[in-house]
Protein backbone atom coordinates (compact mmCIF):
# COMPACT_ATOMS: atom_id res chain seq x y z
CA UNK A 1 0.00 0.00 0.00
CA UNK A 2 1.13 3.67 -0.20
CA UNK A 3 1.34 5.68 2.62
CA UNK A 4 2.56 9.20 3.25
CA UNK A 5 5.62 8.61 6.10
CA UNK A 6 7.39 11.32 8.18
CA UNK A 7 10.94 9.82 8.15
CA UNK A 8 12.16 13.11 9.75
CA UNK A 9 11.74 16.09 11.15
CA UNK A 10 9.84 18.42 8.26
CA UNK A 11 10.45 15.47 6.06
CA UNK A 12 7.52 13.44 4.99
CA UNK A 13 7.75 11.10 2.00
CA UNK A 14 5.30 8.81 -0.04
CA UNK A 15 6.71 5.05 0.15
CA UNK A 16 5.02 1.37 -0.71
CA UNK A 17 4.69 -0.36 2.61
CA UNK A 18 3.55 -4.09 3.01
CA UNK A 19 -0.35 -3.87 3.86
CA UNK A 20 -1.27 -4.29 7.79
CA UNK A 21 -2.54 -7.51 8.66
CA UNK A 22 -5.42 -7.74 11.35
CA UNK A 23 -5.18 -9.88 14.22
CA UNK A 24 -8.31 -11.24 16.31
CA UNK A 25 -10.29 -8.51 17.52
CA UNK A 26 -8.58 -5.71 14.87
CA UNK A 27 -10.01 -4.68 11.76
CA UNK A 28 -8.73 -4.04 8.25
CA UNK A 29 -10.11 -0.22 7.23
CA UNK A 30 -9.33 1.26 4.20
CA UNK A 31 -9.33 5.04 4.59
CA UNK A 32 -11.13 6.99 2.66
CA UNK A 33 -10.58 10.67 4.27
CA UNK A 34 -8.44 11.88 6.53
CA UNK A 35 -7.55 15.02 8.50
CA UNK A 36 -4.78 16.99 9.57
CA UNK A 37 -5.01 18.26 13.18
CA UNK A 38 -2.58 20.33 14.62
CA UNK A 39 -0.99 18.23 16.56
CA UNK A 40 -0.21 16.66 13.65
CA UNK A 41 1.89 19.56 12.50
CA UNK A 42 2.99 19.38 15.94
CA UNK A 43 4.67 15.57 15.56
CA UNK A 44 5.44 16.16 12.20
CA UNK A 45 7.73 19.41 13.14
CA UNK A 46 9.55 17.51 15.94
CA UNK A 47 7.88 19.28 18.65
CA UNK A 48 5.65 16.58 20.18
CA UNK A 49 7.49 14.68 22.86
CA UNK A 50 6.47 11.81 21.11
CA UNK A 51 7.41 12.11 17.92
CA UNK A 52 9.24 8.89 16.57
CA UNK A 53 10.70 8.32 12.96
CA UNK A 54 9.70 6.70 10.81
CA UNK A 55 5.84 6.92 11.35
CA UNK A 56 2.72 6.90 9.83
CA UNK A 57 0.59 10.06 11.22
CA UNK A 58 -3.09 10.92 10.84
CA UNK A 59 -5.86 10.07 13.32
CA UNK A 60 -8.87 11.99 12.02
CA UNK A 61 -10.03 9.53 9.42
CA UNK A 62 -13.06 7.69 7.92
CA UNK A 63 -12.89 4.53 5.99
CA UNK A 64 -14.57 0.94 5.07
CA UNK A 65 -13.91 -2.12 6.83
CA UNK A 66 -12.39 -4.60 4.00
CA UNK A 67 -11.47 -7.19 6.79
CA UNK A 68 -11.75 -8.60 10.51
CA UNK A 69 -9.24 -10.57 12.07
CA UNK A 70 -10.24 -14.11 12.65
CA UNK A 71 -13.30 -14.09 14.74
CA UNK A 72 -13.28 -15.39 18.18
CA UNK A 73 -10.39 -13.49 19.00
CA UNK A 74 -12.66 -10.79 21.39
CA UNK A 75 -13.82 -7.14 20.84
CA UNK A 76 -17.34 -5.82 20.27
CA UNK A 77 -17.31 -2.72 17.85
CA UNK A 78 -18.25 0.28 20.55
CA UNK A 79 -20.93 2.10 18.12
CA UNK A 80 -23.26 -1.13 17.10
CA UNK A 81 -21.78 -4.21 14.83
CA UNK A 82 -19.51 -3.81 12.22
CA UNK A 83 -19.68 -5.65 9.18
CA UNK A 84 -16.85 -6.25 5.85
CA UNK A 85 -18.02 -3.15 3.75
CA UNK A 86 -19.12 -0.56 6.11
CA UNK A 87 -18.05 3.11 6.67
CA UNK A 88 -16.72 3.63 9.70
CA UNK A 89 -15.34 6.12 12.06
CA UNK A 90 -12.78 5.55 14.15
CA UNK A 91 -11.59 6.36 17.87
CA UNK A 92 -7.90 6.66 17.41
CA UNK A 93 -7.19 5.71 21.03
CA UNK A 94 -6.35 2.49 22.36
CA UNK A 95 -5.85 2.75 26.47
CA UNK A 96 -4.11 -0.39 28.26
CA UNK A 97 -7.20 -1.11 30.25
CA UNK A 98 -5.56 -1.84 33.51
CA UNK A 99 -3.57 1.51 35.14
CA UNK A 100 -5.18 3.62 37.09
CA UNK A 101 -7.34 5.71 35.15
CA UNK A 102 -8.06 2.80 32.63
CA UNK A 103 -9.97 1.34 35.86
CA UNK A 104 -11.99 4.25 36.83
CA UNK A 105 -12.93 4.72 32.85
CA UNK A 106 -10.94 7.44 31.83
CA UNK A 107 -9.07 5.73 29.29
CA UNK A 108 -8.53 8.88 27.15
CA UNK A 109 -5.92 9.73 30.10
CA UNK A 110 -4.39 5.93 30.44
CA UNK A 111 -0.68 6.13 31.33
CA UNK A 112 0.08 3.91 28.66
CA UNK A 113 -2.12 5.34 25.92
CA UNK A 114 -0.98 4.50 22.11
CA UNK A 115 -2.54 7.02 20.22
CA UNK A 116 -2.98 6.13 16.24
CA UNK A 117 -0.53 8.19 14.20
CA UNK A 118 1.78 9.13 16.96
CA UNK A 119 2.48 5.55 18.65
CA UNK A 120 1.19 3.28 16.27
CA UNK A 121 0.86 3.37 12.67
CA UNK A 122 -1.99 6.16 11.42
CA UNK A 123 -4.24 6.77 8.92
CA UNK A 124 -2.09 8.45 6.41
CA UNK A 125 -2.08 5.21 4.03
CA UNK A 126 -4.48 3.49 2.28
CA UNK A 127 -5.22 0.50 5.18
CA UNK A 128 -4.64 0.97 8.86
CA UNK A 129 -5.50 -1.99 11.21
CA UNK A 130 -7.60 -0.79 13.97
CA UNK A 131 -9.32 -2.84 17.56
CA UNK A 132 -12.42 -3.78 16.64
CA UNK A 133 -14.22 -1.87 19.67
CA UNK A 134 -12.70 1.50 18.11
CA UNK A 135 -15.39 1.74 15.01
CA UNK A 136 -18.44 3.40 14.87
CA UNK A 137 -21.04 2.83 11.79
CA UNK A 138 -20.77 5.68 9.56
CA UNK A 139 -23.00 4.64 6.50
CA UNK A 140 -25.89 7.12 6.37
CA UNK A 141 -22.40 9.86 6.36
CA UNK A 142 -20.22 10.90 3.81
CA UNK A 143 -16.19 10.46 3.92
CA UNK A 144 -15.62 14.03 4.85
CA UNK A 145 -18.02 14.06 7.54
CA UNK A 146 -17.35 11.28 8.98
CA UNK A 147 -13.21 12.31 9.45
CA UNK A 148 -14.47 15.22 11.32
CA UNK A 149 -16.18 13.36 13.79
CA UNK A 150 -13.02 12.67 15.72
CA UNK A 151 -12.19 16.54 16.36
CA UNK A 152 -15.47 16.89 17.21
CA UNK A 153 -15.36 14.41 19.75
CA UNK A 154 -12.47 16.65 21.36
CA UNK A 155 -15.05 19.70 21.83
CA UNK A 156 -17.71 16.81 23.23
CA UNK A 157 -14.78 16.00 25.96
CA UNK A 158 -14.81 19.72 26.76
CA UNK A 159 -18.24 20.54 27.24
CA UNK A 160 -18.79 17.33 29.33
CA UNK A 161 -16.14 18.17 31.84
CA UNK A 162 -17.13 21.99 31.87
CA UNK A 163 -20.90 20.17 32.29
CA UNK A 164 -22.00 23.05 29.65
CA UNK A 165 -25.91 23.20 29.70
CA UNK A 166 -28.43 24.93 27.65
CA UNK A 167 -28.50 27.53 30.55
CA UNK A 168 -24.75 28.79 30.08
CA UNK A 169 -22.80 31.50 28.61
CA UNK A 170 -19.33 29.94 27.14
CA UNK A 171 -16.82 31.66 26.52
CA UNK A 172 -14.24 30.13 24.08
CA UNK A 173 -10.81 31.15 23.41
CA UNK A 174 -9.15 29.88 20.12
CA UNK A 175 -11.21 29.35 16.66
CA UNK A 176 -8.87 26.86 15.55
CA UNK A 177 -10.53 23.41 15.04
CA UNK A 178 -10.87 22.69 18.53
CA UNK A 179 -12.26 25.66 19.18
CA UNK A 180 -14.83 25.40 16.57
CA UNK A 181 -15.79 21.94 17.73
CA UNK A 182 -16.27 22.84 21.43
CA UNK A 183 -17.76 26.07 20.06
CA UNK A 184 -20.33 23.42 17.69
CA UNK A 185 -20.84 20.90 20.98
CA UNK A 186 -22.25 24.04 23.48
CA UNK A 187 -24.21 25.68 20.67
CA UNK A 188 -25.68 21.79 20.31
CA UNK A 189 -26.41 22.07 24.07
CA UNK A 190 -28.65 25.03 23.54
CA UNK A 191 -25.75 27.41 25.14
CA UNK A 192 -24.88 30.85 24.37
CA UNK A 193 -21.92 30.87 22.83
CA UNK A 194 -18.92 33.73 22.35
CA UNK A 195 -15.95 33.15 20.65
CA UNK A 196 -12.34 34.89 20.91
CA UNK A 197 -9.79 34.65 18.00
CA UNK A 198 -7.32 37.41 16.59
CA UNK A 199 -7.96 35.65 12.72
CA UNK A 200 -10.78 37.33 11.32
CA UNK A 201 -11.65 34.52 9.03
CA UNK A 202 -11.93 31.85 11.90
CA UNK A 203 -14.17 33.81 13.52
CA UNK A 204 -16.35 34.36 10.15
CA UNK A 205 -16.30 30.53 10.73
CA UNK A 206 -17.38 30.76 13.87
CA UNK A 207 -20.32 33.24 13.29
CA UNK A 208 -21.25 30.65 10.87
CA UNK A 209 -21.23 28.01 13.50
CA UNK A 210 -23.71 29.10 15.60
CA UNK A 211 -21.89 31.58 17.70
CA UNK A 212 -23.86 34.37 19.17
CA UNK A 213 -20.90 36.88 19.42
CA UNK A 214 -17.11 36.75 17.99
CA UNK A 215 -14.63 39.32 19.12
CA UNK A 216 -11.66 40.16 17.42
CA UNK A 217 -8.75 40.04 20.19
CA UNK A 218 -6.37 42.32 17.57
CA UNK A 219 -9.36 44.72 17.78
CA UNK A 220 -11.51 44.72 21.17
CA UNK A 221 -10.46 43.95 24.88
CA UNK A 222 -12.24 40.29 25.43
CA UNK A 223 -12.76 40.93 28.67
CA UNK A 224 -14.84 44.02 28.13
CA UNK A 225 -16.98 42.30 25.89
CA UNK A 226 -17.61 39.19 27.67
CA UNK A 227 -18.38 41.57 31.21
CA UNK A 228 -21.26 43.81 28.85
CA UNK A 229 -22.50 39.73 26.72
CA UNK A 230 -23.02 38.35 30.53
CA UNK A 231 -24.47 41.77 31.94
CA UNK A 232 -21.41 41.39 34.50
CA UNK A 233 -21.56 37.97 35.52
CA UNK A 234 -19.12 37.11 33.68
CA UNK A 235 -18.92 33.73 31.39
CA UNK A 236 -20.50 30.71 32.99
CA UNK A 237 -17.73 28.40 31.12
CA UNK A 238 -14.32 29.56 29.99
CA UNK A 239 -12.56 27.38 27.69
CA UNK A 240 -9.14 28.01 26.35
CA UNK A 241 -8.19 26.10 23.07
CA UNK A 242 -5.04 28.34 22.63
CA UNK A 243 -2.80 26.86 25.04
CA UNK A 244 -1.13 30.66 25.59
CA UNK A 245 -0.17 31.46 28.92
CA UNK A 246 -2.08 35.27 28.85
CA UNK A 247 -5.37 33.45 27.86
CA UNK A 248 -5.47 31.16 30.92
CA UNK A 249 -4.66 33.38 33.42
CA UNK A 250 -7.60 35.99 31.86
CA UNK A 251 -9.73 33.33 32.04
CA UNK A 252 -9.91 33.40 35.97
CA UNK A 253 -10.87 37.06 35.41
CA UNK A 254 -13.48 36.47 32.61
CA UNK A 255 -15.41 33.69 34.05
CA UNK A 256 -18.00 34.13 36.59
CA UNK A 257 -18.19 33.08 40.47
CA UNK A 258 -19.18 29.65 40.72
CA UNK A 259 -17.78 29.45 37.26
CA UNK A 260 -15.79 26.68 35.21
CA UNK A 261 -12.78 26.87 33.24
CA UNK A 262 -11.64 24.15 31.08
CA UNK A 263 -8.39 23.55 29.49
CA UNK A 264 -7.46 22.06 26.08
CA UNK A 265 -4.95 23.93 24.36
CA UNK A 266 -1.58 22.43 24.47
CA UNK A 267 1.73 23.81 25.71
CA UNK A 268 4.87 22.96 27.73
CA UNK A 269 4.61 26.95 28.88
CA UNK A 270 3.52 27.84 32.45
CA UNK A 271 1.22 29.97 33.86
CA UNK A 272 0.87 31.87 37.30
CA UNK A 273 -2.73 32.25 38.68
CA UNK A 274 -3.68 34.48 41.76
CA UNK A 275 -4.55 31.98 44.35
CA UNK A 276 -7.49 34.36 45.56
CA UNK A 277 -9.58 33.79 42.56
CA UNK A 278 -9.86 29.67 43.15
CA UNK A 279 -11.05 30.63 46.47
CA UNK A 280 -13.04 33.74 46.06
CA UNK A 281 -15.17 32.56 43.10
CA UNK A 282 -14.68 29.32 44.12
CA UNK A 283 -13.56 27.68 40.57
CA UNK A 284 -13.41 24.53 38.99
CA UNK A 285 -10.58 24.22 36.72
CA UNK A 286 -10.04 21.13 34.31
CA UNK A 287 -8.29 19.69 31.97
CA UNK A 288 -9.36 17.87 29.24
CA UNK A 289 -7.73 15.78 27.02
CA UNK A 290 -8.94 12.80 23.68
CA UNK A 291 -12.54 11.70 24.91
CA UNK A 292 -13.85 9.50 27.44
CA UNK A 293 -17.11 7.80 25.92
CA UNK A 294 -18.70 10.07 24.35
CA UNK A 295 -17.47 9.20 20.99
CA UNK A 296 -20.54 8.21 19.92
CA UNK A 297 -22.25 11.60 20.73
CA UNK A 298 -19.84 13.04 18.41
CA UNK A 299 -21.20 10.74 15.69
CA UNK A 300 -24.32 11.37 16.51
CA UNK A 301 -23.52 15.13 16.57
CA UNK A 302 -22.03 14.94 12.76
CA UNK A 303 -25.09 12.86 11.64
CA UNK A 304 -27.32 16.10 13.19
CA UNK A 305 -25.64 18.90 12.40
CA UNK A 306 -22.92 17.15 9.87
CA UNK A 307 -24.09 19.91 6.94
CA UNK A 308 -23.47 22.94 9.04
CA UNK A 309 -19.46 21.18 9.98
CA UNK A 310 -19.00 20.91 6.22
CA UNK A 311 -17.44 24.78 6.33
CA UNK A 312 -14.70 23.58 8.80
CA UNK A 313 -12.89 21.96 5.52
CA UNK A 314 -10.75 24.39 3.63
CA UNK A 315 -8.58 22.21 1.38
CA UNK A 316 -8.64 19.25 -0.25
CA UNK A 317 -5.51 17.18 -1.55
CA UNK A 318 -4.73 13.51 -2.28
CA UNK A 319 -2.75 11.14 -0.20
CA UNK A 320 -0.14 11.13 -3.08
CA UNK A 321 0.51 15.33 -2.37
CA UNK A 322 0.29 14.66 1.39
CA UNK A 323 3.88 16.04 2.07
CA UNK A 324 2.39 19.59 0.17
CA UNK A 325 -0.73 19.31 1.95
CA UNK A 326 1.00 19.25 5.16
CA UNK A 327 3.66 22.10 4.76
CA UNK A 328 0.76 23.98 3.58
CA UNK A 329 -1.44 23.61 6.84
CA UNK A 330 1.53 24.42 8.97
CA UNK A 331 2.32 27.79 6.97
CA UNK A 332 -0.89 28.84 6.30
CA UNK A 333 -2.91 28.51 9.73
CA UNK A 334 -5.07 31.22 9.08
CA UNK A 335 -6.51 29.43 6.12
CA UNK A 336 -5.98 26.56 7.23
CA UNK A 337 -8.74 25.22 9.52
CA UNK A 338 -9.17 21.70 8.39
CA UNK A 339 -7.13 20.27 5.73
CA UNK A 340 -7.97 16.70 4.26
CA UNK A 341 -6.53 13.97 2.45
CA UNK A 342 -8.51 11.99 0.37
CA UNK A 343 -6.97 8.53 -0.07
CA UNK A 344 -9.76 6.01 -1.45
CA UNK A 345 -13.42 7.54 -2.98
CA UNK A 346 -16.26 6.66 -1.54
CA UNK A 347 -17.07 3.72 -3.75
CA UNK A 348 -17.95 0.55 -2.35
CA UNK A 349 -15.13 -1.36 -1.31
CA UNK A 350 -13.93 -4.16 -3.63
ZN1 LIG B 1 -6.59 15.57 16.16
ZN1 LIG C 1 -4.37 2.46 30.90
Amino acid sequence: MKAAVTTAPRRMEIQELADPVPRPGEALVQVEVVGICGSDLHFYEGENPYSNYPQTQGHEFSGRVVALGTPGGGGQPSGGAVRVGQRVAVEPLVPCGECYPCQRGRPNCCTRLKVLGIHIPGAFAEYVVVPVETLYPADDLDPELTSLVEPISIGMQVVTRGTVTGEDTVAVFGAGMIGQAVLACAADRGARVLVVDKVASRLELAGRLGAERVVDAAQDDPAAVIAEWTGGDGAAVVVDATGAPAVIRSAVDVVAYSGRIVVVGISLQEVSLPISMFTRKELTILGSRNNAGVFGQAVDLVRRRGEGLRVLITQRYPLARAPEAIEFALHNPAVAEKVLLSVHDGAEAG
